[in-house]
């Protein structure tokens, strides 16, 4: 049986990229060592890091003048180093301003304000995020340290279909966003970002691997807190080539291996077209029957995060179970929304999401039969 799996995270990786890590995985290239067992200054890793970080630039178009750092932490460690290193960019009194899309914004929200004055410039909590506020009812401060986004919500399903353009009312604060489940799923231009930053385990690999895409500007000027740590401080971690303290090797090799996969597969702009064509499969399905539901507005759906519901749910169980029974692994939605939620992201083939509907399908008309 072929199995598909559409966990949020950490999420399927692609096959190949598996089968290849398991063919080296006790001798890598002829070493004698697994990637596990290297120095991480060693030449054998350093080409592995060299060569991932050239991948990922090509892949995502990362401008010459943005520093790619490789860390360990997760986003939710982010969530407090962000501030650490930025929340003083415009003087210790400055504010830094949130954007409140759902369950990640509200994390980086809580964690911020441990370190600075938060100010929320928008949120559709009122309207259980089922939208992305409309950028023309975001109340900006006028000179904030930075604006955060998280540009796709994992846990609500929602995503941003836009880069928001920020610049001219805030004094050109930096524009920093949590990309950590859409990130090379889509074509981005990074210049219009001071800094994305996301977790690699929801489309890139193991969890373990933090990526901080990072305007070098952003780097100088020595506003980075005093409490920071070192390991955290992005100058620090940046003038060290992402080697300040031992890198996630085994991850960052496994995400490489990802990279490559990826430009086999021609690249982010042929995954994008993939990834539409995937949630339009799936959105067309659910909106074409009372059966299922989405709550999601249509100019807001995450093609990567698709949470849906049973009208019934007293037959979610069933409906798990069924999929299970089929290969269809991990609907189960996050516990603070219920109903189902499949992820499709980059590794998730289209015909995961074909058999996924066929069973939508057929599970609806063996309850409609009862
Ligand atoms: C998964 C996720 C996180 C949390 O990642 P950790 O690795 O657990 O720190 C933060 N933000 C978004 C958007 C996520 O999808």
């Amino acid at each position: 049986m072929t199995i598909f799996n559409f966990s949020a995270g950490p999420a399927v990786l692609p096959k190949e990229v598996l089968q290849q890590a398991a063919a080296e995985m006790l001798d890598w290239h002829g070493s004698g060592m697994s990637v596990m067992e290297m120095s991480h200054r060693g030449k054998e890793f350093m080409s592995i890091l060299e060569a991932a970080q050239r991948d990922f630039r090509e892949l995502l178009g990362v401008p010459s003048n943005y520093k790619v750092l490789f860390l360990q932490g997760g986003a939710i460690a982010e969530n407090a180093i962000i501030p650490m290193n930025l929340a003083h960019l415009k003087g210790q009194s400055a504010t830094v301003d949130y954007i409140n899309t759902g369950s990640w914004s509200v994390k980086s929200i809580k964690e911020a304000k441990r370190y600075c004055d938060v100010h929320v410039a928008a949120s559709s909590e009122a309207q259980h995020f089922a939208q992305i506020p409309a950028r023309d009812t975001w109340q900006l401060s006028s000179n904030p340290s930075y604006v955060h986004i998280c540009s796709n919500e994992t846990i609500d399903g929602v995503e941003f279909q836009y880069t928001p353009d920020i610049a001219a009312e805030t004094n050109n604060a930096p524009l920093i966003a949590d990309v950590s489940s859409h990130i090379l799923s889509r074509e981005m231009d990074v210049s219009k970002y001071g800094v994305i930053y996301g977790g690699a385990q929801k489309n890139i690999g193991p969890a373990g691997l933090t990526i901080v895409v990072v305007r070098e500007d952003l780097l100088e000027g020595g506003h980075a807190m005093t409490s920071c740590p070192s390991a955290f401080n992005w100058k620090i971690v940046a003038d060290n080539d992402s080697m300040y303290n031992t890198p996630p090797t085994y991850a960052i090799y496994i995400a490489g291996l990802v990279f490559q996969w990826l430009k086999k597969q021609g690249g982010v702009a042929a995954m994008e077209q993939r990834n539409i064509a995937k949630a339009a499969l799936l959105y067309d399905y659910l909106d074409s029957t009372d059966f299922y539901q989405t709550k999601i507005a249509a100019d807001s759906r995450s093609r990567m995060n698709v949470p849906f519901f049973l009208h019934d749910h007293a037959l979610n169980d069933a409906f798990l179970e069924g999929a299970k029974e089929r290969g269809l692994l991990q609907l189960k939605g996050h516990k603070s929304v219920g109903g189902m939620r499949a992820s499709i992201y980059n590794a998730m083939p289209l015909e995961g999401v074909q058999a996924l509907v066929t069973y939508l399908k057929e599970f609806e008309k063996r309850e409609q039969r009862k």
